[in-house]
């Protein structure tokens, strides 16, 4: 074998293939593959089956757009909740210090404050 660097054709290893196909990327030589406007292959079975995968993942990414988006609405309508939880919370709480907490708290406080204010 003289020549390292040459590829032979699947079918003829002693022609030097003219490219890989795209599907199975087997080196073919013009003889055996094909070209088309997309790139080389080595059968119409190839062919049918690289475009059939290609459609395929222009499908696949049409379905992670939809799938991206609906995760956007969910985290959206996860964060609108968890927003009105705090307020809920907020509110509650404000609520219950006023009837419940600062009437005790208020009284506590000032005579901590006047037993501090005396030392
Ligand atoms: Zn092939
Ligand atoms: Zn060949």
């Amino acid at each position: 074998m003289t020549g390292a660097k040459m590829i032979g054709c699947i079918n003829h290893p002693n022609v030097e293939a003219m490219g890989r196909c795209r599907q199975c990327s087997k080196p073919v030589c013009k003889q055996c593959g094909f070209a088309t406007p997309e790139g080389m292959y080595c059968s119409e079975f190839c062919q049918a089956k690289h475009q059939d995968f290609m459609k395929r993942t222009v499908d696949a990414d049409v379905d992670l757009n939809k799938r991206q988006k609906r995760n956007f609405r969910q985290k959206m309508s996860a964060l609108v909740t968890f927003v009105v939880i705090v307020a809920v919370l907020i509110l509650g709480a404000g609520l219950l210090s006023i009837f419940v907490h600062i009437p005790y708290l208020s009284y506590w406080t000032i005579t901590v404050r006047s037993f501090l204010g005396l030392m």
